[in-house]
């Protein structure tokens, strides 16, 4: 299936994974679903600190670079983590 080929050329690395692809061939639309796997602890954006916990997360877009004539998107629910730094 084109979710290995496409786990391989984006680079996917732990903690995200590739969950789906949907594409729609009339729209040219390649549409990439990620995600992370749950209890996963992440950097503070602000000072780095390692090891914080996500309390919420915000479902976000991105323009990818096109896939040949095909446009290219991804999904995500980008974490919010608390820091008591
Ligand atoms: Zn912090």
């Amino acid at each position: 299936m084109y979710e290995d080929l496409f786990r391989k050329t984006l680079n996917i690395e732990d903690p995200w994974v590739l969950e789906s692809v949907d594409f729609d061939p009339d729209a040219k639309r390649i549409e990439l679903y990620l995600d992370f796997a749950p209890g996963t602890k992440f950097d503070c954006p602000i000072c780095n600190k390692p090891g914080c916990s996500a309390y919420d997360t915000q479902e976000k877009e991105w323009r990818h670079l096109d896939f040949f004539q095909h446009k290219a998107f991804l999904h995500c629910r980008v974490p919010r983590v608390s820091c008591d730094e």
